[in-house]
């Protein structure tokens, strides 16, 4: 559906104040009441936008509310990760309707079809959550994906799962197209999450911020503007693959020392268990240091928050590193605020004083005035819901938040 500006801006207020009264919106959009008439018209026609209520004026003609109508559209989401797979289905104003989550793993036993496995669970629990919502089925106007990985958002093209493996040049959104008939967006994992923060969460009317995305992977967003920047290719915020320890571990990527290899999941986890082994072999008294390997980060912010030194210290090493990238970031971009996000982010007051004095050491104290870093809180249906924002642009054609 194609939109004007002037529509554009009415549904952003809209959905920005839920409702408002012709004259509100000429007041806001400095539109005349004559083009804001003509505007909401249209907008009705194209069934977007109805009357919610008359508003009780005390003088003068009453004048009525609208609001966006909610069931005008639906818009899906999905992200995908090695492990899971979450979906949620999104009404015109942005509320859930639906959201479940699959794991992952339904693929690998399933030979009969020519699909990679993984490939094979996106588009199984896609079926699934589709026969479980027959009822919304036909309102849904669009589908938004996000995954790891290189990603071709103009092309719909998965050009390389890094991580995820066997993925390569898969056009994921012909195949989703082609079976559903449903028009279909393709966006990094990051770039969806940091669309989830601009919308609802930490950067909600911050016009430049940098989103990290800390989880199995490492990733980036970059508002610029009031905008996602996309860059020439699609692929503006790879701050995961930027090197931060030249002699560390190589990365699914073939480089050494990317800050995906220090502070995703696998990153850390490797990281503590290393220099565990370490500290036990140079030890002379290694028999008072011997515990288990770390398994999950649950574990690790246990023994962080008993106060055990070693954990604290390693991890305070991995928010060095991570402020190293955060100052590029800051010296490139200077963006307002730095929003640490993603599953990792649970140990932010162990990493939180190393990003800042990295910081602080390597960015002007100029560019810091006001800036804020800031940890989100996270929620592992954020992914999804940034994919289905993005679904919803790709149908009304515009980003709208
Ligand atoms: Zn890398």
């Amino acid at each position: 559906m194609n939109l004007t500006r002037n529509e554009i801006e009415t549904l952003k207020l809209l959905l920005r104040k839920e409702k408002a009264t012709r004259r509100d919106i000429a007041d806001e959009t400095q539109l005349s009441p004559f083009v804001v008439s003509s505007v909401i018209e249209m907008l009705e026609k194209k069934g977007l936008v109805e009357v919610l209520e008359e508003s009780q004026a005390k003088r003068g003609r009453p004048s009525n509310f609208y609001h966006i109508n909610p069931d005008s559209g639906y818009f899906l989401g999905i992200s995908a990760d090695l492990t899971v797979i979450n979906i949620i289905l999104l009404n015109s104003i942005n509320r859930t309707v639906s959201e479940r989550q699959f794991p992952t793993g339904k693929g690998a036993g399933d030979s009969s079809e020519n699909f990679n496995p993984f490939l094979y669970d996106i588009l199984d629990s896609l079926k699934r959550f589709l026969q479980e919502n027959q009822s919304n089925k036909k309102k849904i106007r669009a589908i938004g994906i996000g995954v790891p990985g290189i990603i071709d958002s103009d092309r719909g093209i998965w050009l390389r799962g890094l991580r995820i493996p066997g993925i390569k040049h898969i056009n994921i959104r012909e195949l989703i197209q082609d079976k559903y008939n449903i028009p279909v967006v393709i966006e990094d994992v990051a770039r969806t999450v940091t669309y989830y923060e601009k919308s609802n969460g930490k950067g909600k009317g911050t016009k430049n911020f940098f989103l990290l995305h800390l989880g199995r992977g490492v990733g980036g967003g970059l508002v610029v503007n009031g905008e996602i920047l996309k860059g020439y290719h699609g692929f503006a915020g790879e701050i995961g693959h930027i090197i931060v320890e030249p002699s560390g571990y190589r990365c699914h990527c073939g480089y050494v020392g990317c800050l995906e290899t220090v502070a995703s999941l696998d990153g850390i986890l490797h990281r503590l268990n290393d220099k565990m082994r370490e500290v036990v072999v140079s030890s002379m008294h290694s028999h008072d240091f011997h515990r288990e390997e770390f398994q999950n980060l649950r574990e690790v912010l246990e023994a962080a928050e008993n106060g055990d030194k070693f954990t604290q210290s390693v991890l305070s090493g991995i928010g060095s590193f991570i402020g190293d990238a955060c100052s590029n970031v800051l010296l490139l971009f200077n963006p307002r605020k730095i929003i640490i996000t993603g599953p990792n982010a649970i140990l932010a007051d162990y990493l939180r004083d190393t990003i800042y004095q990295r910081i602080r050491e390597r960015v002007f104290s100029e560019m810091l005035s006001n800036f804020e870093l800031v940890f989100s809180n996270y929620s592992q249906d954020h992914e999804a819901y940034g994919a289905a924002l993005f679904a919803r642009d790709l149908y009304w054609q515009k980003e709208i938040l």
